[in-house]
């Protein structure tokens, strides 16, 4: 087939490129995440593989295990803190007990998850960050957690027609007294913020991960 210099254009425009150079990678993202993940040697990974062969769930991301501690030494930063595997990830600390360098890959999956919230870089309208979000926002700001407050805010921020259908079963709950929009408060707020702060401070960020 011949191209006429038009379609080639129109062609080349819609071809994404699917190799970065070097100067656009964060090479010194990977020490940054491990020294974030207290002290993981993620140099040392040897990419075996044993970890995603292990994850139960490495099936259903868009990256195994291996892929993301390879994509994180690499600078690879916004691929790694875009990919759904950290969110899929259930902190079941297979990867962990087999890896035989003994990474922590448990460890680097909370940290990226972390980064990926303090950048806004997890998939819009995916439920668990919004979740891990909004969680963090209510214990922040009273010290406690209300399930109606954080499952309404979910919906509405997820999957807003799922609200609507949800709402009838809501209505039920609230009657039977299964639920409550009661929000309490501990004392001395002040206290938790200040240490939630401090923790946020050790990870180079302040102010509460999901402010
Ligand atoms: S099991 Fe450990 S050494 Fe093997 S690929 Fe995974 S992180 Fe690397
Ligand atoms: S901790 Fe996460 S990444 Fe590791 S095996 Fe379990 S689900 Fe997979």
């Amino acid at each position: 087939m011949i191209f006429r210099h038009t379609d080639l254009t129109r062609t080349t425009k819609t071809v994404p490129r699917l190799i970065k150079f070097e100067e656009e990678l964060d090479l010194g993202f990977g020490e940054e995440i491990a020294a974030k993940a207290y002290g993981q040697k993620l140099l040392s990974c040897i990419q075996c593989g044993t970890c995603s062969a292990t994850c139960p769930l490495s099936h259903y991301m868009d990256f195994t295990p291996r892929r993301v501690i390879a994509m994180v030494r690499e600078g690879f930063r916004d691929e790694a803190l875009s990919t759904t595997t950290i969110w899929l990830c259930a902190s079941c600390y297979s990867c962990t007990t087999q890896c035989p360098r003994n990474i922590h890959i448990t460890d680097v999956m909370y940290t990226l998850k972390r980064e990926a919230i303090l950048r806004g870089r997890y998939p819009k309208r995916y439920p668990i960050p919004v979740l891990a979000r909004n969680f963090f926002q209510g214990v922040f700001r009273t010290g406690r957690n209300s399930e109606a407050r954080l499952i309404i805010k979910l919906y509405l921020q997820t999957n807003p027609l799922d609200a609507l259908r949800q709402a009838v079963v809501g209505m039920k709950l609230f009657l039977m007294g299964r639920m409550s929009l009661r929000q309490d408060r501990i004392r001395k707020i002040d206290q938790l913020q200040a240490l939630l702060n401090a923790v946020d401070s050790g990870n180079g960020k302040k102010g509460g991960a999901g402010k």
